[in-house]
Parts: structure tokens; C-alpha cells; sequence
């Protein structure tokens, strides 16, 4: 026990001193030191489990430790471990193919990255490219990555920070988000109208023919699984083809099964022009990313060069975990998996609702889901509000490290508690998960009024 203490305090200690830990101020963390990790379930060195319930960072999409993985890393690496992008291995190919017949509509080509982030910059990138036109056109509530384009594509509150040096030529719209509705409507459907009217107009403001791309989520994530209405994103499309602006789908999140479909969206019977992938690819195993193109796209570089490039472009040892990973969701049904367990979930999370008067709203498409914490039900006034600093956070603090105490890891921002299981979750660790969940509540509902 002495030599374990000893052990973590130095893994720890070497941690602190010497790594950057994202978005957090350095001083006073307290990270965990895990070392097991199998299925939905992660261990710290003390043997204390935690059931992960957002997949980490809903990138685990089929569980931890799943031995498929590690026997295709291996024996990719045993053969090529790597080379150069302009050399392919059978990897590569495979992976690239299996995209293109799950992806939506005619995205045949996928330039491999290695994360969300650089999928985002290189669709930007490729989009303006492809019109010669220089404006990208985003949601306000939205997260695509944290590298200065992907940053300013983005509208969460994170940017706020560096925005003088955020790529410039981002134009963001209100999202169409019937719980707030900004323009105060009684129906989603009226929501969306309004959004789209409002849209149109942003549109025409700015100039249609400076407009290279309007970039959304499949399905929104990070910035609190906010639903698109019914139509939504169809008529966003439809306003894209009437000037000619590409529509890129950001499927960092929602894509690989996680909405119980293979992408977020395939909900809403859209085509995208260009769409970025990353976290379930690989379920976490390994970095990789991408960016798929439509057909016509592509055949544009057919006599040019694509001025496009990685060092790790389609690294062969990311690409064979990707091949393993695709045929672990289709031999475990896990696309439809998800969307079966979703129903489950929101039956059982409308039970915790009658329960609990702090949850405002419970926002789920499969296994993508969202608390939102009120303080009032009526005034929907937020537990902790937009951007919140850390004595507004009270509450919601309280309550993520009661989740940690109770044993269960999941992400918690502003107030929203994030419910993403892996896909492979069962009812009962969903139970198991949402009694955790309650139990937390109690902290939540002591400060509702
Ligand atoms: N886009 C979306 C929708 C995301 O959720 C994320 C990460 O959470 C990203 C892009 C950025 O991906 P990465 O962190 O791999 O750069």
C-alpha cells in the first residue's frame, strides 16, 4: 500500500511538473492516476472504479480494452508501422472504402488527419479553395476544435479568450434551439422557421457570393446536444445550393454510431459536401481524423495539386485500429445498438425527470445525451449560466465531484451533465449509471426554487 501511495504521488508529481493540462487553470488540479480500464468501467490506482458515462470524451465508442484492437495495432505494426503519405498500405484503402459506403450521398475520397481539429481547418481550407470565396458561415452554440480556424469556427465561450488571434471570415447565426428559442416560439417547427428566416437574412447580409461554406454539427454536442427541428438542416442545405455554398458536417462528435445512425446527419436526410470525422473512428484507440469529399469536389484536383498535407496523414497503425474498430461496430450491431438503447435511456431519464425538478430538459438522439440543470422549470433560469466563472459554477462543481465520489466519470459543463456511454453499454449499467445520477441530483434539486 506505502509503495502504491509512493508510486502514484511520483506519477502524479511528474505529471504536474512537467505536462500542460487543457482549458484548466494549472494550479490545485488533481487528475486521477488510472491504470485499468475494460468495457464501460475505468480504475484509478486505488482500485476505485468509475463507470464512464460519456466515453471519455465520447470518443469510446465501444467500450475500453476491447482485444480486437490491440491484436490489429499489433500485427500492423509488426508489418509497417509506418510511411509516408504518398506510399498506401491496405489499411489505408480499406478504411477509406468502408467510409464511403457509410458515409451519406456520393463522399467517395477522405483525407486522412489525425484529430477533429485539423479535419475541420482542412475542410475550411479546401472549401474556400474550391469556391474562391472566403466567408465560412457557423452556429453560435457549437464546438469544432481548438486550433485557431477550427476555434473560430466554433462560437464556445472558450474562444473568448484568443479571439483577437482567431481566423478571420467566420460569420456565426443563433442556433435553432426550440428550450431557448431566441425568438421565443411555441413550436420547434416555428423555431426552425425563424432560425431559417434569420439565416437567409445573415445570408444576404453578408453576400452570398462571399460565402464558401456553412459548417454545423451533425448533431450538436459539446455546447448541450441541442436538437435541430425537423427540417432544419434540409433547408439549411437547400439554402446552400441555391448560392452555391458547400456544406461541411462536422461529424467529430455525433459520427460513428453515436445518434444511431452511422453519422448525425442521416437523422435529417442531409448530404454534405464535405464531412469531418474523427473520435469514433477509432473509438479512441488512436488518433485519426478525416475529411470526406464529394465526388465533384475531388475530380477538381484530378489535374492540380491538392495543397494538403500530414507527416501522419493515414498513419498505417491509426488506419488498421480504424479497420478493426469498423468491423467491431458492425459485428456488434452497434449503430443500431445505439439507437435502441436511446429509447431506453429517455424512458428512463423521463422517470428521473419526475424525480428530480432540477433537470429543465433531458436533449438525446441515440447515445449523444444532455441534462440541462435549471434552477426553476418555469423561469428555466440555468444552474449555472453560459460561460459561467467558477463561483457560478458552485453548484454544478459540487455536483461532479459527488459523481466522482459516487463512482461515475462523465462530463459536465455550464449546466449540462453529458450521458454518452459507450455504445456497448447495458440497460443495466445504464440503471446502474442513472441511479449515480440521481443520487447527485439531490445536490442540484436543493438549489431549485
Ligand atoms: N468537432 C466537434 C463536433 C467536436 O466535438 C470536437 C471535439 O470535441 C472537435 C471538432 C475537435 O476534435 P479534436 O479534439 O480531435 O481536435
Amino acid at each position: 500500500e506505502q509503495v502504491l501511495t509512493s508510486e502514484r504521488e511520483e506519477i502524479v508529481e511528474n505529471n504536474l511538473q512537467h505536462t500542460l493540462f487543457s482549458w484548466q487553470k494549472q494550479a490545485g488540479l488533481k487528475p486521477l492516476v488510472i491504470n485499468k480500464a475494460e468495457g464501460v468501467y475505468i480504475w484509478d490506482m486505488n482500485g476505485k472504479r468509475y463507470l464512464d458515462f460519456s466515453s471519455q470524451l465520447v470518443n469510446m465508442n465501444i467500450g475500453h480494452g476491447h482485444p480486437a484492437i490491440a491484436e490489429a495495432v499489433y500485427k500492423q505494426m509488426q508489418e509497417v508501422s509506418y510511411v509516408y503519405p504518398g506510399m498506401v498500405t491496405k489499411a489505408r484503402g480499406e478504411l477509406a472504402k468502408k467510409l464511403a459506403e457509410v458515409a451519406p450521398g456520393n463522399l467517395t475520397k477522405t483525407l486522412f488527419t489525425l484529430g477533429g481539429a485539423d479535419a475541420i481547418e482542412n475542410a475550411i481550407k479546401l472549401a474556400r479553395l474550391h469556391t474562391g470565396r472566403h466567408k465560412i458561415v457557423a452556429l453560435y452554440q457549437s464546438y469544432h476544435g481548438a486550433t485557431h480556424g477550427a476555434m473560430a469556427a466554433g462560437g464556445d465561450p472558450r474562444k473568448l479568450q484568443v479571439d483577437a488571434h482567431l481566423m478571420p471570415n467566420v460569420v456565426h447565426v443563433e442556433n435553432p434551439h426550440f428550450y431557448r428559442c431566441p425568438w421565443h416560439s411555441e413550436t420547434p417547427e416555428q423555431c426552425r422557421d425563424r432560425a431559417i428566416e434569420h439565416l437567409e437574412r445573415v445570408v444576404g447580409y453578408e453576400g452570398p457570393d462571399n460565402i464558401a461554406a456553412m459548417i454545423m454539427e451533425g448533431e450538436s454536442g459539446t455546447s448541450g446536444c441541442i436538437k435541430y427541428p425537423p427540417g432544419y438542416l434540409k433547408k439549411v442545405k437547400q439554402i446552400c445550393e441555391k448560392h452555391g455554398i458547400l456544406f461541411i458536417a462536422d461529424e467529430v462528435m455525433s459520427g460513428f454510431g453515436r445518434t444511431g445512425k452511422w453519422f448525425g446527419v442521416q437523422n435529417h436526410d442531409v448530404e454534405p459536401d464535405l464531412l469531418c470525422f474523427a473520435k469514433g473512428a477509432t473509438a479512441g484507440y488512436l488518433p485519426l481524423g478525416g475529411m470526406m469529399v464529394s465526388e465533384e469536389i475531388a475530380r477538381t484536383f484530378d489535374e492540380k495539386p491538392l495543397p494538403l498535407g500530414l507527416t501522419y496523414s493515414a498513419h498505417p497503425v491509426s488506419c488498421a485500429a480504424g479497420v478493426a474498430v469498423m468491423e467491431v461496430y458492425e459485428k456488434e450491431n452497434l449503430v443500431e445498438r445505439a439507437a435502441e438503447l436511446g429509447k431506453y435511456m429517455e424512458e428512463r431519464v423521463a422517470a428521473l425527470m419526475q424525480k428530480h425538478p432540477s433537470i429543465g430538459d433531458f436533449r438525446n438522439t441515440g447515445l449523444l445525451g444532455c441534462l440541462e440543470l435549471v434552477k426553476n422549470r418555469q423561469t428555466k433560469v440555468p444552474m449555472a449560466p453560459w460561460n459561467a466563472n467558477a463561483t457560478e459554477m458552485k453548484i454544478m462543481s459540487q455536483l461532479h465531484a459527488r459523481l466522482f465520489e459516487l463512482g461515475m466519470y462523465t462530463m459536465v459543463r455550464w449546466n449540462y451533465v453529458f450521458i454518452c456511454p459507450p455504445l456497448t453499454i447495458t440497460e443495466a449499467q445504464i440503471d446502474e449509471g442513472l441511479e449515480i445520477i440521481s443520487e447527485a441530483l439531490k445536490i442540484a434539486d436543493a438549489a431549485c426554487n
